[in-house]
């Protein structure tokens, strides 16, 4: 099967004091994961020359949070794919739906980000997900339909994508699909990524996020399709961290 990546996304948090946080989990890891899976953490990019720096030498990647589609320009406060990967990122998250919200990024937006990504070497985590209208209104699988074939541009491979499943209702709420719907999903996306990509498909990880926790991480991370999480909260302690790498089966 696939190898599980347990990520964290910082968002805008972190300044030099979390350095023993990440330190912690870069020492933490392998332990707690039974080497079974793959790390990364993703920080702002005033922290990510250090974060990268914490990590070298474990199974713990370092990656940004958002990149402009551009390599380079007149485009004050944002920041390249290469100037993460100059900083020691492998990984930036592309789409979050808090930045599809909070800056307008479009499905069009977050392919041309991803391809910037790719140019500089860097895998992309491609977000998607619903809304609770959405959900509540039947819509979820047909707008993961239409985020996949507007954010994961056709030359994904399993090697330079990640693709994240977010429900935006479960994000920082405490609240989670059920298990059931949450494997609809991921094998809905998985059927998607074959449409467009053919059998490259089959090893591209997609990963859960939204409100996963240590006490929920295990029966998450069990489910068919659910190749690791994708972690806001839990990931910024590194024993709550830590012990939802240790749900890793
Ligand atoms: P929480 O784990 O805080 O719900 O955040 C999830 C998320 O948005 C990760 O990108």
């Amino acid at each position: 099967g696939i190898r599980p990546l347990i990520a964290g996304n910082w968002k805008m948090n972190g300044t030099s004091d979390s350095l023993g946080e990440l330190q912690a989990i870069a020492a933490g890891f392998a332990d707690a994961s039974g080497n079974e899976a793959d790390g990364l953490i993703c920080v702002p990019a005033t922290l990510l020359d250090r974060a990268a720096k914490a990590m070298a030498g474990s199974p713990v990647a370092s990656g940004g949070q958002d990149c402009h589609a551009k390599e380079s320009g007149a485009h004050t406060g944002d920041i390249s794919a290469a100037m993460l990967k100059d900083c020691g990122a492998s990984h930036v998250i592309v789409g979050h739906s808090e930045r599809r919200a909070d800056h307008g990024e479009s499905d069009a937006v977050v392919a041309a980000k991803a391809k910037a990504a790719w140019q500089a070497g860097l895998v992309a985590v491609i977000c998607i997900g619903e809304t609770r209208e959405e959900r509540v209104s039947g819509k979820t699988l047909s707008v993961l339909s239409t985020q996949i074939a507007g954010s994961v541009p056709a030359e994904a491979t399993a090697a330079n994508t990640v693709v994240a499943y977010e429900p935006v209702w479960a994000i920082g709420t405490g609240l989670i699909p059920t298990l059931p719907d949450v494997e609809e999903a991921h094998a809905h996306i998985r059927a998607e990524l074959k449409r467009l990509i053919g059998a490259e498909a089959d090893g591209v990880r997609i990963l859960y996020g939204g409100s996963m926790k240590p006490d929920n991480a295990g029966e998450l991370l069990s489910i068919n399709n659910v190749d690791g999480g994708l972690i806001g909260g839990a990931s910024l302690k590194a024993k709550d961290f830590l012990a939802i790498a240790n749900a890793v089966k």
